[in-house]
């Protein structure tokens, strides 16, 4: 059969006219008989690259083995039915298609009828289908966070990926087909139903905070984000259940922190405010009153000092201890920060003189409990600690009121010998700003140079020539005239002005034996005794400054003597000695000034290398009216002797006192019955008038 013989036969009409690509082959030799324009346009290829050639030849085929994988498959079965093949067009890109063959009859020869079914609309969407399928699933099943999918209708989980399991230990079939309720995961199912109105309402929940319970029991903190979804023909709810636990405990450890003293774990001055300023607020609101505690140890410092900073420490921690077991779980004990503790007592009513009452009964309790003796790496102790005391309702209304007022009333207790308690009175604000006054005048008196030194003489009674002086600070105020140490020397001391001021006598006393040896106004044993202070004496470089000092003028170094007083052995010990011993070494010696006041420890004082004691005035006052003073003068005398010491005797101020003295056989003294302590000018003319007497 030619292409024309059979062009006007009504099957081959019907072929072109088909709107499905047909190729019709003849069995017998496999040659194509006829093709369609359904199939030029959808392969490209003309009719004349297609008729009349082998089947297995055609250009359609993607590989040699294609034509005869579809005759094997057509062998198999006498047809195929929608069998998938790849076909090539002929602009090269490959077509999907769904193939059919059918053996036919055609005018009396066997004919082999192929059509082709243009698939590649339908491969598209499915491969789009399969292909978000298939990043849905990665990221459920794969994803970081734990997801749950649930049954919009029913509330029930379809399915949970691995990292569900892993965070909170139900496997898949412990809650596939269940609804949360079901195994109790909400920690608080009451709040369930607002949230699931927000889902609806909102369509989607972001990070909604929500506590679940785990398989285990552990409660987790998540952070719920949730969608509707279309999976197939099911709309489900598709939710992430992000576990911040460790971010929520990371974040209250880090606000804990922020408000929370590290060492005592009690309520630091942010948190104290706080607090202050809600109760304030409340009291005011209820008519109740607020009772502020300022608490301070009385003399914290030498426990640091002496016993090292973790000894400290531990004292600080047993004393909030105490503090916590002697107050109301209502009131709240901080601690700003050193041995300054506060305790806020709360929801106080009645009067005024009750609320003082219950303050004071309180503080009372607290100054009882901190006096018990305790005992810290092996170190037995007993504390003391001033208490001062600010009510809301007097005079303090707002919380930086009460803080500065109760600390003020601290401050007055401390002034007036410590270990009590205190109430905040308007008048002694006054005190407090004289006080700083004074540090920014005694500032400005160290830059102007008010200060100059004032010496009192030494003499031996027995001779009653002079053998030394003291070297005695003095203020020469521009309004005020000459001030003494009594008014200024513990601001000096506080503030740390004191190591200053020290260095500078220390240089104006080597001055002033240079300027006396230069007038040749001492030529006997003479020794100028310097009042150094434990905070100077515990600077690191004192023993340079001294030895500076006496290099830059020359002084012989027997002439310098230097006081200090017993409370110098309560700081590190072996350090005091060794810096003794250094100047020492250098020819200065050792006054024990105030002897007799102090701790007066014999053990102590044989360790120390002193040269002298100097027998406190007050023993000195009363030796020849009081027979327990006279008795502690000649137990003093004889201590000195049995440790091979020097003495003299400070304060004496009448020739009765001198004489006593002489009959226990102490000749050295100091003291207003020969001088008071005078000028440099006049100090001088004291010695020019001895040295003549003596010629
Ligand atoms: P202190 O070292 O015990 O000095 C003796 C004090 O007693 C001096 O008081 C002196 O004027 C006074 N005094 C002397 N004889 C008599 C007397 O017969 N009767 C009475 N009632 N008092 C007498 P001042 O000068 O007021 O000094 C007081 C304290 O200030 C000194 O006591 C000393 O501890 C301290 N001080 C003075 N100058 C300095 C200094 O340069 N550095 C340091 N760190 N402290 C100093
Ligand atoms: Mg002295
Ligand atoms: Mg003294």
């Amino acid at each position: 059969m030619s292409r024309c013989e059979a062009q006007d036969d009504p099957l081959l009409v019907m072929l072109r006219r088909l709107p499905i690509a047909c190729i019709l082959t003849r069995v017998a030799d496999s040659h194509v008989l006829a093709t369609n324009p359904a199939f030029t346009q959808l392969f490209g290829w003309d009719e004349d690259q297609i008729i009349s050639r082998h089947s297995t030849e055609l250009p359609i085929w993607t590989s040699p083995e294609q034509p005869s994988e579809i005759l094997d498959r057509f062998n198999r079965a006498g047809r195929i039915q929608q069998f998938e093949a790849q076909l090539q067009c002929s602009n090269g890109k490959i077509k999907p298609c769904l193939v059919y063959v059918e053996d036919i009859d055609f005018n009396g020869e066997a004919c082999r009828l192929s059509i082709a079914h243009d698939m590649s609309k339908r491969t598209n969407a499915e491969l789009a289908l399969k292909q978000s399928e298939a990043k849905f699933s990665a990221l459920f099943s794969d994803s970081p966070e734990p997801y749950v999918l649930f049954a919009k209708s029913s509330a029930k989980i379809t399915d949970v990926n691995r990292r569900f399991t892993e965070v909170f230990g139900y496997r898949p079939q412990d809650v596939i087909g269940k609804t949360a309720k079901d195994f109790n995961f909400w920690r608080h199912p009451e709040k369930r139903p607002a949230i699931i109105n927000k889902l609806l309402r909102e369509r989607c929940l972001r990070n909604e905070p929500v506590d679940f319970v785990a398989r285990d029991g552990c409660v987790l903190n998540c952070e719920v984000s949730s969608n509707f979804v279309l999976i197939g023909e099911d709309r489900c709810i598709l939710s992430c259940f992000k576990d911040v636990t460790e971010q929520k405990n990371i974040e209250a450890r880090i606000k804990h922190q922020a408000y929370h003293d590290s060492l005592t774990d009690l309520p630091n001055r942010l948190l104290l405010q706080d607090r202050l300023q809600q109760h304030l607020a409340l009291s005011e609101r209820h008519g109740l009153s607020c009772a502020l505690l300022f608490f301070d140890l009385d003399h914290f410092k030498r426990v640091n000092d002496s016993l090292g900073h973790s000894c400290g420490d531990a004292v600080l921690q047993e004393i909030s201890r105490r503090l916590l077991a002697r107050v109301r779980k209502a009131d709240t004990v901080a601690r700003l920060g050193g041995d300054e503790f506060v305790i806020l007592l709360t929801g106080l009513s009645g009067n005024t003189a009750q609320i003082a009452e219950t303050a004071r009964l309180q503080a009372a309790e607290l100054l009882e409990a901190v006096s018990v003796p305790m005992c810290i790496h092996g170190h037995g102790m007993q504390l003391t600690c001033s208490i001062g005391i600010a009510l809301s309702s007097e005079h303090s209304h707002t919380p930086e009121d009460l803080l500065k007022h109760a600390d003020t009333a601290l401050y007055g207790v401390k002034a007036s010998g410590r270990n009590s308690i205190a109430f905040f009175e308007p008048q002694m604000q006054v005190v407090v700003s004289q006080r700083l006054q004074l540090e920014t005048d005694l500032r400005q008196a160290l830059l102007n140079g008010e200060f100059e030194l004032h010496y009192q003489a030494q003499l031996d009674a027995r001779t009653q020539s002079i053998i030394g002086a003291e070297a005695l600070l003095r203020w020469q105020h521009p309004e005020q005239g000459l001030v003494g140490p009594a008014t200024f020397m513990h601001v000096l001391e506080e503030s740390g002005m004191i190591l200053e001021a020290g260095h500078w006598v220390v240089r104006e006393a080597c001055s002033f034996i240079a300027r006396l040896m230069l007038q040749g106004l001492i030529t006997a044993p003479f020794s100028l005794s310097i009042n150094i202070s434990p905070r100077q004496f515990r600077q690191a470089n004192f023993v340079e400054s001294v030895a500076a000092a006496i290099e830059e003028f020359r002084v012989p170094r027997q002439c310098l003597k230097l006081e200090i007083t017993e409370s110098i052995m309560i700081h590190n010990i072996s350090d005091t000695v060794e810096k003794m011993n250094e100047l020492r070494d250098m020819g200065i010696s050792f006054a024990i000034d105030d002897f007799g006041t102090g701790y007066s420890s014999l053990s102590y004082l044989k360790r120390l290398p002193v040269d002298l004691l100097k027998i406190d005035q007050s023993f000195i006052n009363d030796c020849t009216r009081d027979s327990n003073d006279a008795e502690i003068v000649r137990a003093i005398i004889a201590m000195a002797r049995s440790l091979n010491l020097e003495l003299i005797a400070e304060g004496v101020e009448t020739a009765e006192q001198l004489a006593f003295l002489q009959q226990q056989d102490c000749h050295a003294y100091q003291g207003y019955y020969f001088s008071r302590a005078v000028s440099e000018a006049v100090f001088c003319k004291l010695l020019e008038q001895m040295s003549v007497s003596a010629n």
